[in-house]
């Protein structure tokens, strides 16, 4: 029996004995470990799969446990391979089953079968995944030394000097982030001002006119000035000679109406065919200049209404 409690008998010595369970001669795993000189733990293990008994031909289900004695007995690299012997629960024959790291999968090795349940996809309609191309040509030690002599090139003409540059330009911007962002914000802080006084120009004109408030202008230039002046002086130049126009039309038509007195008191006083007839000419050359001159002086759409 292993010392499952803390009593330590009188004659137990710590120096002689070493532990409680060397002092009764047991090992701490108990039975469990009775074959242990031999290598072998028993555990409990489970069936990964169903497989048929190879001594009773009996189907044993996937999950059935059994008192499985664990033996290692080789080693995948560095993993160690398991090996699982089980006593059929049905018939007492053995099996044995070895845990197969390569695939990581258990294989039945003897004493059974494994009943073959796994998934074929191009059995099922679908495409299985293989590793290898069997089309690929065998490996020319020449071709690979070829390759990798070029890959080995590239890396030092291209890619190193790439890198190279990459780490120096970084270094470039990167040594002093004070600076550069001193440098940065004292421009931002200068446009930013020139922006404001420009914003306010254009608002104070904007006030000055009435114009809407979301009404983009233009920037000013010298050229923008110089054409604003230009256009200016021109339609002053039109506007003053519309004017004199005008004016020279109003002297005109205050000299071509006025008739000598004698005619208007003739054509008042008589009835003569001769005063007549000067009386109504004089008349039609006073309309006709008359007409003339709004029509000359006023753009057509006004017209009718300064004749009525
Ligand atoms: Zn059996």
């Amino acid at each position: 029996m292993q010392g499952f409690n803390k009593y330590y008998p009188p004659d137990y010595d710590g120096e002689k004995h070493g532990s409680l369970n060397s002092y009764r001669g047991k090992h701490a795993l108990g039975d469990r470990a009775r074959k242990i000189d031999q290598g072998i733990l028993i555990t409990r293990f489970e069936l990964p799969f169903n497989i048929w008994c190879g001594t009773c031909n009996n189907h044993i289900g996937m999950g059935v446990r059994y008192n499985a004695e664990k033996k290692k007995v080789g080693n995948y690299y560095s993993t160690p391979i398991y090996s699982f012997r089980c006593k059929c629960h049905l018939c007492s024959g053995w099996f044995e089953i070895h845990t197969d790291p390569k695939n990581t999968r258990y294989v039945v090795v003897s004493g059974a079968r494994q009943k073959e349940e796994d998934w074929d996809p191009e059995e099922n309609g679908g495409f299985a995944v293989h590793d290898t191309d069997p089309n690929a040509a065998p490996i020319d030690p020449l071709a690979a030394l070829e390759k990798s002599t070029d890959a080995q090139n590239h890396m030092n003409k291209v890619q190193i000097p790439r890198l190279e540059a990459l780490q120096s330009h970084s270094d470039h911007y990167g040594s002093d982030p004070y600076t550069l962002s001193m440098r940065v914000r004292n421009k931002f802080r200068a446009e930013k001002k020139i922006e404001k006084e420009k914003e306010a120009a254009d608002d104070s004109l904007k006030g000055k006119y009435g114009l809407p408030a979301t009404l983009a202008l233009a920037a000013e230039s010298e050229e923008s000035k110089a054409r604003a002046k230009e256009e200016w002086l021109k339609g002053r130049e039109e506007l003053e000679a519309k004017q004199n126009t005008k004016k020279r039309m109003l002297i005109g038509v205050d000299v071509v109406p006025r008739l000598p007195p004698a005619l208007r008191t003739s054509s008042t006083a008589s009835s003569g065919s001769a005063t007549a007839v000067e009386t109504l000419r004089a008349r039609i050359l006073h309309n006709t200049a008359r007409t003339s001159s709004i029509t000359r002086l006023k753009p057509p759409h006004s017209t009718r209404v300064l004749k009525r």
